[in-house]
């Protein structure tokens, strides 16, 4: 019976595990010790495996091949007084290895706004570097690896706003956070994964102008509808695309067939299908936490609807025993950016490696976070 679940879902995992994920990865090339004795060196493997909590995928040999990294970059992030922040997407030797802070990308904004460091390297894509830089103006932000993009953001630029704006005259744009310094500096407010339902209520008149997500636009039009107007641009997030409702139901109806009362929690950048067969929806952070709780309550058999970051970070963060249904998806522009990428970025930054934001585009971009910030009080 398990190998036909596996015909319709990618598996059904037992155990503390998590088994359709990618293979941990491995460093590029020769990385060499770093001068670290063997001693060093297994002290930081071990660290790494217990703290990761996936001893399968992340054996004690990829984390002893890690470990000289992982001892360089910290030390030099003390060194140079780097604060190192991480979004949750980030793979396991990045969030558990040598990042300060996880979470999700406006909430690390906000604290590397608020941490005493000047430096800041944003391990993530790029339009998060650009955020942390909006917020943070007088700070370096470091972002390593300046060619991860993303779908959504993209997906839209500048000229598109402005060509929205002009077709609609007097309407308020309001732009999703996962979007370009230069998109947001166009629109009237941004939002994010957890406010923009309320914040569009909110706004003065009938009609409002979306952007870039078409299913967090689809789920407003639903939602507002009656009240308001919502004109949606036609952006996706790849990953988050990639789920359906039928999938969803497919996989319930079998989980059910064999006994297992699955709870299914998705992300808002879901379709609104997906949306409507999950128990839970939230952010990243708010559905890592929302699995936690579950798992503590004995509730164990769940699905992450999301990207694959989010299912190692509940395997790192509970000691609960849980059985995640295999599911996620992985975010090529997310797993970008490795430890090498980290540890060149901190010892030699490129000009490309630095965010360097036009004075004009950090003042009208932070006044639609502004917005958001009154709006969502
Ligand atoms: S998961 Fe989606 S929204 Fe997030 S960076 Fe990847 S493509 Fe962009």
């Amino acid at each position: 019976m398990l190998d036909d679940l596996k015909a319709v879902a990618p598996s059904r995992l037992t155990g503390h595990m998590v088994l359709d994920m990618p293979a941990a990865p491995l460093p590029r090339g020769l990385v060499g010790t770093f001068g670290y004795s063997e001693q060093e060196i297994e002290k930081e493997a071990l660290r790494l495996q217990y703290a990761i909590k996936q001893p399968m995928r992340w054996s004690i040999e990829v984390c002893r091949s890690l470990a000289p990294m992982t001892l360089e970059i910290n030390r030099l992030k003390r060194e140079k007084d780097v604060f190192l922040i991480a979004h949750s997407y980030q793979t396991p030797d990045i969030t558990y290895g040598v990042a300060d802070s996880v979470a999700d990308s406006y909430a690390l904004s906000k604290e590397a706004r608020d941490a005493p460091q000047q430096t800041i390297l944003f391990s993530s894509v790029r339009f998060m570097a650009e955020t942390a830089k909006i917020v943070s103006p007088h700070k370096t932000v470091l972002h390593p690896s300046p060619d991860a993009g993303c779908s959504l953001s993209d997906g839209i630029s500048a000229n598109d706003v402005i060509s929205l704006k002009k077709a609609n005259p007097g309407v308020p744009v309001v732009c999703y956070i996962n979007t370009s310094a230069a998109v947001k500096a166009e629109c009237d407010v941004c939002v994010t994964s957890s406010n923009y339902l309320s914040i569009c209520e909110k706004l003065e008149g009938d009609r409002l102008i979306f952007v870039p997500d078409r299913f967090m636009g689809s789920h407003l039009q639903k939602e507002l509808s009656g009240k308001k107007d919502v004109l949606v641009f036609d952006g996706e997030c790849e990953v988050h695309a990639e789920f359906t409702g039928k999938k969803i139901r497919k996989w319930k109806e079998n989980m059910s067939e064999n006994g297992i009362d699955l709870v299914v929690l998705s992300h808002p950048e879901c379709d609104a299908e997906v949306l409507k067969e999950s128990d839970f929806v939230g952010s990243s952070e708010v559905l890592k936490n929302e699995a936690i709780r579950l798992a503590a309550k004995g509730k164990k058999d769940l699905m992450l609807i999301t990207e694959c970051g989010t299912a190692d970070r509940v395997l790192a963060e509970t000691n609960d025993h849980l059985n995640l249904i295999g599911s996620c998806v992985m975010c090529r522009h997310m797993k970008r950016t490795q430890l090498e990428d980290i540890l060149q970025a901190l010892r030699d930054p490129t000009q490309e490696q630095i965010i360097d934001l036009d004075e004009d585009i950090i003042r009208r971009a932070s006044k639609s976070l502004d917005e958001m910030f009154r709006l969502a009080e």
